[in-house]
């Protein structure tokens, strides 16, 4: 587990679009942090950046106590949950939660036994030999959890994990992320702009607007609110 740092942190697109504005916040330690607000204000540019898939303009982004600014995605100690679930069309879903660890030099058993076990957690022992196209959407939602599971990551990262599920699949899923992430103990930051997904997932609510940071606390809190 590791804290993520965020410090002052901005990005401006070629072109000059500010898409993050100075943006400091903590997220502790094996705490739920999601970030929400209207379509444009950042939310994906920051997560993106936390991962290293975007370069960041200014400030600092910390992952336990390094600086990760000028880290390569594959050194970060991430795993990252993509929308589109990211997975590879033409392998099978063993392989697909292999695979990364196969890349790292992972011993074959160590992999075989992190794959069952992420398998049993997530329930799709059954899918093991099929392929993506073979499966459901909820189905695939799983396997992408699956391929971030067995990395054994100090911090998960999701980009509107759920936003292609039907709406009572959404809410299935919302409630076994939030059980996986609470035995895992892992540190989460998950974008969505979905109010209800974002009260009842996070421990640490980032409402964000225009690039900045709007609003920041527990979600009973910010909600209570007049
Ligand atoms: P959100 O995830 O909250 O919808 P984004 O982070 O995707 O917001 O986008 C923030 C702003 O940055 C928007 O104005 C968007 O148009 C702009 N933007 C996002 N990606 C790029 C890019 N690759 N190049 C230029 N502008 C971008
Ligand atoms: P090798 O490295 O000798 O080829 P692997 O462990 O990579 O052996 O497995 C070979 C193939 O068998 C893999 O491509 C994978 O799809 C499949 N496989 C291995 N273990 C399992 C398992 N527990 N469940 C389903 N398929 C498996």
């Amino acid at each position: 587990m590791a804290s993520v740092t965020l410090s002052a942190v901005s990005k401006i697109y070629h072109g000059g679009v500010e898409a993050v504005r100075g943006v400091s916040f903590e997220v502790p330690d094996g705490s739920f942090c999601v970030l929400v607000g209207p379509s444009g204000c950042g939310k994906s540019t920051l997560l993106r950046m936390i991962a290293g898939l975007e370069t960041i303009t200014g400030g600092t982004v910390r992952i336990g106590e390094r600086v990760v600014n000028d880290i390569e995605p594959a050194d970060r100690d991430i795993a990252m949950v993509f929308q589109n679930y990211a997975l590879y069309p033409h392998m099978s879903v063993y392989d697909n939660m292999a695979y990364g660890l196969r890349n790292r030099g992972t011993p074959k058993a160590e992999i075989e036994a992190r794959v069952a076990e992420a398998a049993r957690i997530l329930a799709i022992e059954p899918f093991l030999d099929r392929r993506p196209r073979q499966l459901s959407g909820g189905q695939r939602q799983r396997v992408a959890m699956g391929r971030a599971i067995v990395r054994k990551p100090q911090v998960f990262l999701f980009d509107e994990p759920l936003s292609n599920l039907d709406a009572k699949l959404r809410v299935q899923m919302r409630v076994e992320i939030k059980r996986l992430q609470r035995s895992l103990g892992v540190t989460s930051v998950y974008v969505t702009h979905d109010q209800v997904e974002a009260m009842t997932l996070s421990d640490v609510l980032v409402v964000m607007n225009a690039g900045q940071v709007e609003q920041i606390g527990r979600p009973i809190d910010l909600y209570r609110k007049p």
